[in-house]
């Protein structure tokens, strides 16, 4: 591992931050902490900090010594000053001479002593950085440092690697205690160059920001050095099927296995979104013979059990052909770590009085033989936390096993972890969405109807991906709709287009739980004139790409067992003909019909199938020149033309999405035709 400080750079950080009125000292911090939180191998998602011993002033002006040290919730790849808050140091360092302190009291000691009392609280390991002298200290859970220290025999191999250089603190969770067996580690040799922390991470101290960020890459590189010798080859390889499913195929299966049902509304489920990952390093760590021994050995640090839980599901590899011997196997799989969840959560908690409610019982990671891992989570950014720190619990056992055995802490230890409150706190304020956990693939998400869906689903906690045969107008909707949202092109008249766009849904969110079928296309003809072809294409396109989506998604959703909702774009065409429109309208009647036979066919599934019956919505079929057109052709302002139904309101696609979006949530109604075009009897259902 090689450093990345740049002269140019740090001095490009003390100008910028300096025009601020920042001290170059907090400018340098900011800038290696920067450096430190790029590099996965050393920092990945919250698992890391650093601090700084410097002088501040109150808001009465008077100077006094701060320890400034990350807070809770920034990512050290992009932290500003305002990320390391100040805390008075001298009160901090007198709560060493306390034999305990709660973790309530050590909450209100950090409130009382913040220069900035509206700042977020500083990371969890603040009294550690406040009872250790040095002015820099950085501290990080680097992957090769953790090979050589979740062993049996960690102690020797650090004496060996470090020669001293570091002191070695046994593990303890963080927090008050851990912070005063570290500074009693520290105080029996005073001249170490940071410290070990067994099972969990590295400090290294500097009276620069320079020198505590290099030592830190120096002792990592001693590692990783260390790893390189003597290594035994890892991971003899267990027996196969000859022909292992596509992940495409395995992914609703294994979803599917990885949710539970919510005993609270009959009908809804606790869906989790997967992301699938693969490499060579991960296919040999899946395929060994002896998996369940490494991989379900524990956490590599402690602060990962929140994201990851302490083990990963292990399924077998599932063989093409037989998808229905794989789905036994794998729900059955997925049963028994729920009911093991369970009882290590009651056993736990016994020990700790009953206090804690437990958490879903739910895998986080789940490895597939012959296919990869997955990564899952109650929506699509938790599952690429938890794939990244999946692939990197392999590199650092792969590590560990080839120059001796992986070793984590113990099962009490991992649940006080994942129970502990200050470490919860670092998922922030979890606000439950009424679409969380499920995937809605949009079809015309480039349109204007189709994007207003996509905002709406997304903004109900959806993952959305956003089909077009116009891949750049669904891109720039999905850019508009931000987050995880996913554009796809899609020709929804080919059904090899069709499965390739399902597919790559499948593999970025793990399956499908509500297709919006919205995409179609107007044409016009006197029917007993019309080209028969004019009417075929728009059956095409106004009918059997409903049925080929329909059909994609229905595939999927009985893969996955937890119901699901096919939802259609009709059109008042479907129900009261306009002249000349015949050949846009019939296809439209027979999707309505559509509609009913799914419901009919897929209710005892579970999954439910809708329509919503629009009518003069400003889109692609109605551009805003045509709107001109017509309420010209008719004498009436656009304002009356659009407006012109029984309510005198124009309906626009957000009306629409918003029927749809109701027609999501209503677990009990099916077959059913929602009408949203301002009024029009003639077009009214009966
Ligand atoms: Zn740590």
């Amino acid at each position: 591992m090689k450093s990345a400080w740049a002269e140019r750079e740090a001095d490009a950080a003390v100008d910028h931050y300096g025009k601020t009125g920042i001290a170059r000292d907090l400018a340098l911090r900011v800038y290696t902490t920067r450096l430190l939180g790029r590099d996965p191998k050393l920092v990945l998602h919250g698992g890391g900090n650093t601090s700084l011993k410097t002088r501040a002033r109150d808001l009465s002006g008077e100077e006094t010594e701060v320890l400034c040290v990350k807070g809770t919730g920034w990512d050290m790849s992009a932290i500003e000053p305002a990320g390391m808050p100040a805390v008075r140091l001298t009160p901090l360092r007198k709560l060493r001479a306390l034999d305990a302190l709660s973790d309530e009291d050590m909450a209100r000691v950090q409130r009382a002593h913040l220069i900035d009392p509206m700042t977020p609280p500083p990371s969890v390991e603040m009294l550690l950085h406040a009872f250790m002298p040095a002015t820099f200290i950085d501290h990080t859970h680097a992957t090769a440092v953790l090979s050589l220290i979740d062993q049996p025999n960690s102690a020797d191999l650090c004496a060996e690697v470090y020669g001293g250089r570091l002191g070695f603190v046994p593990y303890r969770m963080p927090g008050f205690g851990l912070a005063k067996t570290a500074a009693d580690v520290f105080d029996k040799n005073p001249k170490v160059e940071g410290l070990i922390l067994d099972k969990h991470g590295i400090f290294t101290f500097g009276a620069e920001a320079r020198e505590s960020y290099e030592r830190m890459i120096e002792m990592v590189t001693l590692a990783e050095e260390r790893l390189q010798k003597n290594r035994k080859s890892v991971f003899a390889s267990a027996e196969f099927p000859q022909r292992v499913a596509p992940a495409a195929q395995v992914a609703p299966i294994l979803r599917g296995a990885c949710s539970l049902p919510d005993d609270r509304n009959e009908g809804a489920w606790l869906r989790q979104i997967a992301e699938f990952r693969v490499s060579d390093a991960i296919m040999a760590f899946v395929n060994g013979k002896d998996v369940a021994r490494y991989a379900r050995a524990g956490v590599i640090t402690p602060d990962h059990t929140i994201r990851t839980k302490n083990w990963p599901l292990i399924v077998p590899a599932p063989e093409t052909g037989k998808l229905d011997e794989f789905a036994k196997s794998a729900r059955k799989a997925a049963q028994s770590f729920i009911d093991h969840y369970r009882t290590y959560f009651t056993y736990n908690n016994a020990r700790d009085g009953n206090a804690k409610t437990m958490l879903d019982p739910l895998p986080r990671v789940a490895l597939v033989p012959g296919i990869g891992l997955f990564g899952l989570g109650p929506n699509a950014k938790d599952a690429r936390i938890a794939a990244d720190i999946a692939e990197a619990a392999i590199e650092c056992i792969t590590g560990a096993e080839a120059i001796g055995t992986f070793k984590s802490i113990s099962e009490a230890d991992m649940f006080d972890c994942e129970y502990w409150p200050l470490e919860l706190f670092k998922l922030g304020a979890r606000k439950s969405l009424p679409l969380a956990g499920q995937v809605a693939a949009i079809t015309g998400g480039g349109g204007a109807i189709g994007a207003a869906v996509g905002r709406a689903f997304a903004a109900a906690g959806a993952e959305v991906a956003l089909l077009d045969l116009d891949a750049a107008a669904a891109m720039g909707k999905a850019n508009a709709i931000g987050g995880t949202a996913i554009a796809v092109r899609c020709d929804v008249t080919d059904a090899d287009s069709v499965q390739a766009a399902f597919d790559q849904i499948v593999t970025t969110f793990g399956g499908v739980d509500i297709a919006v079928s919205n995409a179609g296309a107007a044409w016009q003809g006197r029917i007993g004139e019309v080209d028969e072809a004019v009417l075929r294409k728009s059956f095409e396109l106004n009918f059997f790409a409903h049925q080929k989506i329909a059909q994609a998604a229905v595939k999927i959703m009985l893969a996955q067992g937890t119901g699901g909702c096919l939802l259609f774009n009709v059109s008042k065409q479907a129900v009261n003909p306009g002249a000349n429109f015949g050949p846009y309208g019939l296809p439209k009647a027979a999707t309505l019909f559509l509609v009913r036979q799914y419901a009919l066919d897929y209710g005892g599934d579970g999954i439910r199938a809708n329509a919503v019956n629009a009518d003069r919505i400003r889109s692609g079929l109605l551009t805003d020149d045509f709107i001109k057109e017509r309420s010209k052709a008719r004498g009436l302002t656009e304002k009356n033309y659009m407006s012109g139904n029984l309510l005198g309101r124009e309906v626009t696609a957000d009306d629409v999405a918003q029927a749809f979006l109701a027609q999501a949530l209503a677990l009990k109604t099916t077959a059913d035709i929602t009408t949203v075009d301002g009024g029009n009897i003639a077009a009214a259902l009966r």
